[in-house]
């Protein structure tokens, strides 16, 4: 039987693309070869990559604005070196959001390069929540923030005003809702949580930015680079290209990201009216931040822990366990999770509650 998924990445896909990639693994479009045994130059896989590209602008607004898509290599931790070399000027500075653990690595990383101004942190508070007051500077080279906190259950639902380029990790939450994804200079997301599987990132940014550091940039490194071989600098993850491209059309097919953010709505709600009348359960994350897609909460009483972990998974729920550093537990409920799976763990969260 197949399980009720709810976990953080790798995680949930839509089931059509479960069974197309995998048609394509044993043969891809009639070739007599499989996907992973053809050149990544091939005709058929270079329309994979140029369709892709083109489809991610078009999913987010941004055709004709400037902008280019790319899949790269290295995951979103790659990005974290990345940004930095492209963005931060040979004696400027760079101004961070620190909001989790992934904002902080990402920060880490910048650090070696230059002036790093925290503008604003909620790791006192182990990240319950977004910081809202902060100044950018706006001699800054870039602001650089994360828009879902994957291990904290928080969420950006507004973006800062400022002339700074803001580049943005949506690792977790990209495609789940409308954004203006033109105010963003570069945005960034693993693919592994709302697009396709471990092994490919996305990056999406503003061409105009680029080549003003003054610094050299290893090939490697350089979006301009990636931006000039179309993606295609180096072999690309073929099959984490590929799948995440049947993703892209599942979501157009299914009506796009307005449509997949009615639902992802419908699914937070669900569940967190249910955190928030069960006397059993509460919440990690301040209200005002909870995140639609990864909703993190405790049992009031660990002692009843053992009891809910039996039913969940007796009623087969998997990947429900919460990050080490927040405990509890964790439901990531991304584009491609059925709301019938969420009801599924509601009804699990009230057997609970009359048994105990
Ligand atoms: N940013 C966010 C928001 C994440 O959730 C993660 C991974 N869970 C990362 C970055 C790191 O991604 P990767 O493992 O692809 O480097």
């Amino acid at each position: 039987m197949k399980k009720h998924n709810f976990s953080a990445g790798p995680s949930i896909l839509p089931q059509e693309v479960f069974e197309k990639a995998s048609q394509a693994v044993l043969e891809f479009n009639n070739s007599g070869l499989s996907l992973l045994e053809i050149s990544h130059r091939s005709k058929d896989f270079v329309a994979v990559m140029e369709e892709a590209r083109a489809l991610v602008l078009e999913l987010m607004g941004l055709t004709g604005k400037g902008y280019q898509a790319l899949f790269l290599s290295g995951g979103a931790s790659m990005e974290f070196v990345r940004v930095p070399y492209n963005f931060m000027t040979k004696s400027g500075k760079a101004a961070y959001l620190d909001t989790g653990t992934w904002a902080a690595a990402a920060l880490k990383e910048a650090r070696e390069f230059g002036d790093t101004i925290v503008v604003a942190s909620s790791k006192s508070d182990n990240y319950n929540y977004i910081p809202k007051e902060y100044t950018i500077p706006a001699d800054a080279d870039y602001f650089h923030c994360t828009s879902n906190n994957t291990i904290f259950g928080t969420q950006m639902h507004s973006f800062p005003a400022t002339e700074v380029p803001i580049v943005c990790d949506m690792s977790s939450d990209i495609f789940s809702r409308k954004v203006d994804f033109s105010k963003f200079g570069m945005i960034y997301a693993g693919a592994q949580k709302n697009m396709g599987p471990a092994g490919t990132t996305l990056v999406v940014v503003k061409e105009e930015l680029l080549g003003k550091t003054g610094r050299h940039i290893p090939s490697i490194l350089d979006y301009k680079q990636h931006i000039d071989k179309e993606s295609m600098y180096n072999t690309p993850s073929v099959f984490a290209v590929y799948t995440s491209y049947l993703t892209l059309q599942w979501l157009k097919n299914n009506g796009g990201i307005e449509a997949m953010e009615k639902k992802n709505d419908a699914k937070a709600e669900l569940l967190y009216a249910e955190i928030d009348r069960n006397p059993l359960f509460v919440g990690t994350a301040k209200t005002e931040d909870r995140s639609k897609m990864n909703i993190t909460f405790l049992l009031n009483d660990a002692s009843h822990n053992e009891q809910f972990d039996k039913l969940w998974k007796a009623a087969g729920i998997s990947g429900l366990a919460g990050h080490r550093s927040v405990g509890g537990y964790r439901a990531s409920i991304y584009n491609a999770m059925p709301i019938e799976s969420v009801q599924v763990l509601v009804d699990v969260m009230r057997e609970l509650e009359k048994k105990v």
